[in-house]
């Protein structure tokens, strides 16, 4: 069998694997991509679009956002903990990344916000025949991408999963690897580490995140990032950092599968925790990162969203107060139909995305819908004397201000008695976010902050940029590192193969 060599060896065949594999065999370096699925562009797939600032998208749309300005704001919201060097350079590729894209074929609708207090970063692709936002629109990108590195000569090892980064006189030399039950390597002098973090792995989140998936956590699990590239990054010596959650928040059994009850339950109305207490000021509910983070602060990391029949009868007569650009709900005219089939336990159709974070949610009530309060509190195990003082102030505020937390008066929707609805909202997560240590070259630094010659890292195991928070604020942004610090690596990959040739 011949001897697999390439200049680049690159692991995880994903997002930002595959836009390093296009960058550095586009300046002429051989490049091994390893996947150990069989398909490139990973959770991707699942996605819509990414983040660029001052794309001819924008400028056409009259959307006023410097580069200047978005950088300004990255660092106010990560308290500059994060690597200014590193946000600087994405920020200053990203628009020129959505030209290199277009430039293997692909069609962007536009600059899209996901909720009004959002900026208009999020670029969605085009799906062929269609003018609408559609769900997995990105996955035509990663088609385009792998043919552009298939035309470069980019050799790309399906099914073949990586297990350790090699050494020899302390320089990388390449990558042990494992298909059909054998193993062999594939030596390089760079590797370029892609696996995508370990949003697969409840073992990895329990024990970085504190999470346990299933019971309070109920987080996308797109298969196979297990964590493997972050395991041998550490084995390598790369320094650890700490990973955080792409958190949102979800109603498991409910969410992607009857998206007007969903849709519905997600609008700026009362939200309480256990207790009966209201904790968040609800028009925040758009923002899902933030919410997220917020129910995973309550007892049993739970919030309920209550609506009564008035408030479904204001929500029939105007519309709904927030409208998702992915799910694109904007009446409550499905609400029976969707509430009776949820009720008697109908097999509904769900979108595939609801199977990655529920499976194992199937059988629990997550939606309910009683004759009073005190029946609403019997199911959901809500405090009754704490959700009836909260009513009565919420109803109080309704007359004239939320003294508590100041949400807007044209939410403040007083509950009137009748039928009550609650929807239970669980953290919830697109998966995890960085683990180990890289510079603005995307170089693996060691815990001493050196870099390791030759190793790098990319997309999400590298994803230490938004701090404690994903930056729901400037959407498309997860993809967005992704495909840019996958161009990065491949470049800087290439610069310094060529800095060896220079030497010798
Ligand atoms: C439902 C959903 C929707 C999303 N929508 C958006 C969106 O619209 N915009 C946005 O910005 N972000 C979105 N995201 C996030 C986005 O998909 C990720 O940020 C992106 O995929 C990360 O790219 P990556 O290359 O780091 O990892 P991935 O794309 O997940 O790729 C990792 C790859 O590594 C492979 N791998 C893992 N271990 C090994 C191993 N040991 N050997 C070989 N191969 C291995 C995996 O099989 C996988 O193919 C979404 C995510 C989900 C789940």
């Amino acid at each position: 069998m011949a001897k697999l060599e390439a200049d680049v060896i690159i692991i995880g065949a994903g997002a930002s694997g595959i836009s390093a594999a296009v960058a550095a065999a586009e300046k002429g370096a051989s490049v091994i991509l390893i996947e150990k699925g069989s398909t490139t562009g990973g959770a991707a797939n699942m996605g819509m679009g990414f983040f660029a600032v001052e794309s001819a998208y924008q400028k056409a749309q009259l959307v006023g956002l410097t580069k200047e300005a978005v950088f300004r704001f990255f660092m106010e919201y990560t308290h500059w903990r994060v690597d200014a060097r590193l946000i600087r350079r994405y920020i200053e590729q990203s628009a020129d990344t959505i030209e290199w894209i277009e430039s293997m074929g692909v069609k962007f609708l536009g600059a899209y916000k996901y909720f009004e207090q959002s900026m208009q970063t999020w670029h969605v692709v085009k799906t062929q025949g269609s003018n609408a936002p559609a769900e997995r629109a990105a996955s035509g990108m990663f088609h385009a991408l792998t043919e552009r590195a298939e035309e470069l000569g980019v050799l790309v090892l399906y099914q073949t999963k990586a297990n350790k980064i090699l050494f020899e006189d302390g320089h990388v030399f390449g990558v042990e690897i494992e298909s059909n039950g054998e193993s062999k390597v594939a030596e390089g002098t760079c590797v370029i580490v892609a696996t995508g973090g370990f949003g697969d792995s409840p073992k990895l989140i329990k024990e970085y995140l504190g999470y346990e998936w299933g019971k309070d956590l109920h987080s996308f699990r797109i298969p196979g990032v297990e964590g493997e590239g972050l395991k041998m990054l550490w084995e390598a010596g790369a320094a650890k950092t700490a990973p955080v959650m792409e958190l949102t928040y979800t109603t498991p059994g409910v969410t992607d599968v009857y998206k007007t009850l969903s849709e519905t339950m997600r609008q700026p109305g009362l939200m309480v925790n256990l207790d009966g207490l209201r904790f968040i000021n609800e028009e925040i509910l758009n923002n899902t990162v933030f919410t997220g983070n917020s129910i995973s602060r309550q007892r049993e990391r739970l919030g309920f969203t209550i609506i009564d029949e008035s408030v479904l009868a204001s929500y029939k007569k105007t519309g709904l107060d927030y409208v998702t650009v992915h799910h694109n709900i904007k009446t409550v005219e499905k609400w029976e139909k969707e509430l009776q089939s949820y009720l008697s336990g109908e097999e509904a159709e769900a979108s595939g995305l609801s199977m990655l974070h529920n499976k194992d949610q199937k059988e629990a009530r997550n939606l309910f819908e009683a004759e009073s309060i005190e029946d609403l509190c019997e199911q959901t195990g809500i405090d009754l004397e704490g959700l009836k003082k909260t009513i009565a102030e919420y109803n109080e505020f309704a007359t004239s201000e939320d003294l508590q937390f100041f949400k807007k008066h044209r939410y403040l929707r007083p509950l009137k008695g009748g039928k009550l609805y609650a929807a239970k909202h669980f953290p919830a997560g697109y998966g995890s976010l960085g683990g180990v240590a890289v510079n603005d070259k995307m170089e693996a630094l060691t815990p001493e902050g050196k870099k390791i010659e030759g190793l790098y890292s990319c997309g999400t195991d590298a994803c230490g940029i938004f701090g404690d928070s994903y930056c729901f604020y400037l959407p498309g942004n997860t993809m967005g590192f992704a495909v840019n610090s996958g161009r990065i690596a491949g470049y800087e990959a290439v610069a310094f193969l060529d800095s060896l040739d220079a030497e010798e």
